[in-house]
């Protein structure tokens, strides 16, 4: 159920990798066509409030949205296998292996504003492992995006399924919603809980019911 206009795989010429504003020399290099975008993105958002641009603090603002932003969409070029890199291994038994309250930021795709929370990710092992350290950068790839938290939560199933062939998989997000939060309804402390699973058929009732402890 994977949405074409949001592919799994990352581009290293996505506009995101392109954003980058250097800290030194930048009196004298004009920014790219991507980068003027982002500047004149910021100017436009700032011209509705009627602020001086040109005072100090405004300044320099654009510059600074364009370069937070190229790091809050960094995901778009980093493919799932690129995130893992060399970090996969031989399976060294059966267990279930499990990483939980991986912390991540997302922009919401209807608000254009954050959302953020934990990942657990968990499953019971092929013949393939991910060093554990892999498992926040698949997470990272996936959020700093334009996205809905069910579908980060979606595209971690699939990636994991994909890259490493488990028996069963489990993914849990729980995240805050800044768009929730400040306006519409304005629940200030509701946790929003998405889940995947992949394999639970599959698997023995004692692996199950450890797969059920996770699910809270
Ligand atoms: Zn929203």
């Amino acid at each position: 159920m994977r949405n074409p206009s949001q592919p799994l795989e990352g581009n290293p010429s996505h506009p995101s990798a392109g954003l980058e504003f250097s800290d030194k020399g930048t009196a004298g290099s004009a920014p790219s066509s991507r980068q003027q975008k982002a500047l004149d993105a910021a100017r436009n958002i700032l011209a509705l409030t009627e602020e001086n641009l040109d005072r100090e603090g405004l300044r320099d603002t654009p510059k600074r949205f364009a370069k937070a932003y190229q790091t809050l969409l960094g995901g778009y070029a980093l493919s799932p296998s690129a995130a893992v890199g060399q970090g996969i291994f031989p399976s060294e038994g059966p267990g279930l292996i499990a990483v939980q309250d991986v912390e991540f930021y997302s922009m919401c795709e209807h608000h254009l504003l954050p959302f953020w929370g934990q990942a657990t990710v968990a499953y019971f092992p092929g013949t393939k492992i991910l060093g554990l350290s892999k498992i926040p950068r698949l997470v990272d790839a996936f959020a700093r995006r334009v996205q809905v938290q069910e579908r980060i939560t979606q595209q971690l199933l699939e990636a994991i399924r994909d890259l490493l062939e488990p028996r069963a998989i489990l993914v849990r997000l729980e995240a805050q919603h800044l768009c929730m939060m400040m306006r519409g309804v304005e629940k200030q402390r509701s946790q929003t809980a998405t889940q995947a699973v992949y394999g639970f058929d599959q698997l023995a009732v004692h692996e199950r019911e450890q797969l059920i402890r996770l699910m809270k």
